[in-house]
């Protein structure tokens, strides 16, 4: 299948009073068409800031490019204008943010932000505008639309912000679409629906997705493929069954055995990962998890591990693969 986004290289690092933060470092993925992609890692592991630098969200400056390129549909859209930033932004790409409540506006009805989407965009009319927004609010499955369209935020439970907010993101039709974390602040029922709605739109729509989440159990339902960064670095990409039963990276495997129940026997305890991601100020010279490893060796300290390619979509960054390493099974054992 073809590529609507390939990401290659990217460092991205912000200025600060107390020196640069190298929030992503060489960072490459790329999304297939109709694919649903999860970015999974930690907070502050750079999974959201790589992904707002798709739509170039972060504010430049403090934020700053160290290199890298961005092609979507081809083109590279560090090198883009004002006007095709703003073309990208409000038709091409849509985003979907965690909490509904700060990018809802409070004192506008939720129907007219939806069309809001459509300011200056000269070629459709108001009636058009209109039926598109009911449209779009039935297609993310909101009964009642007249009436939901006249409310206001705060009348509207968590969930259907959560649907406003989607359908705001795809009243232009985008061919692809960017989720961060939207479903963290609803409960497990409404997390649910608002999953099934996104395969829903995928299946129906052809919608390209981005879903990043700190949640495996989100990226089991959901998912094609996985991108696993910590500390501002990929650190493991595969299909979604790679990643969950041929786990090739410490790390992953550690972010396995820290949520309970996930395949695994229901009995097995929670296992946090003990320590703290690194500093991104002074990253580490060499894996970037060699503080928190079970298996760090000295290699590991001193030099930064290759990418191993291990199958066409299995890619893990892992000192574990040099061929004079010792043989370690970090596979979770298979549900029957
Ligand atoms: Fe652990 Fe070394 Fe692999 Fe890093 S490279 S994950 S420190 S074994
Ligand atoms: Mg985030």
């Amino acid at each position: 299948r073809e590529n609507i986004l390939e990401i290659k290289n990217l460092s991205f690092s912000f200025k600060t009073y107390g020196g640069e933060v190298k929030a992503v470092r060489d960072v490459s993925y790329n999304l297939k068409k109709g694919e649903i992609l999860g970015i999974v890692g930690e907070s502050g592991c750079g999974k959201s800031v790589t992904a707002q630098c798709i739509m170039r969200l972060n504010p430049e400056p403090p934020g700053f490019f160290e290199g890298g390129e961005i092609l979507f549909k081809g083109k590279d859209v560090l090198k883009m204008n004002k006007k095709e930033l703003k073309e990208l932004r409000s038709k091409d790409i849509g985003f979907i943010f965690q909490d509904p409540m700060t990018s809802l506006n409070p004192t506008m009805r939720v129907g007219k932000q939806i069309e809001e989407v459509f300011n200056g965009h000269k070629d459709i009319s108001k009636a058009e505008i209109h039926e598109k927004a009911l449209n779009i609010m039935k297609l993310v499955g909101i009964s009642d639309v007249e009436k939901r369209f006249r409310q206001y935020p705060h009348e509207l439970s968590g969930g259907m912000k959560q649907r406003i907010m989607i359908a705001m993101a795809l009243v232009s039709e985008p061919s692809m679409i960017i989720c961060d974390e939207p479903t963290t602040s609803l409960d497990v029922t409404i997390e649910a629906q608002i999953l099934d709605l996104l395969l829903d739109l995928r299946s129906k729509l052809g919608t390209s997705i981005i879903m990043i989440t700190h949640d495996l159990g989100v990226i089991a339902k959901l998912c094609d493929r996985v991108v696993v960064m910590y500390g501002g670095k990929v650190v493991e990409t595969g299909t979604c069954d790679e990643i969950f039963y041929e786990t090739s990276h410490p790390y992953t495997s550690g972010l396995m055995h820290s949520i309970a129940g996930l395949e695994t026997d229901k009995d097995t305890a929670l296992k946090p990962i003990a320590g703290t991601p690194p500093d991104l100020f002074a990253p580490p010279k060499g894996c970037p998890f060699a503080a928190r490893c079970d298996y760090a060796m000295e290699v590991c300290q001193k030099n930064p591990p290759e990418q191993t390619q291990l199958t066409e979509e299995h890619m893990t960054a892992c000192w574990l693969q040099h061929p004079y390493a010792p043989k370690v099974d970090l596979r979770m054992a298979r549900k029957e």
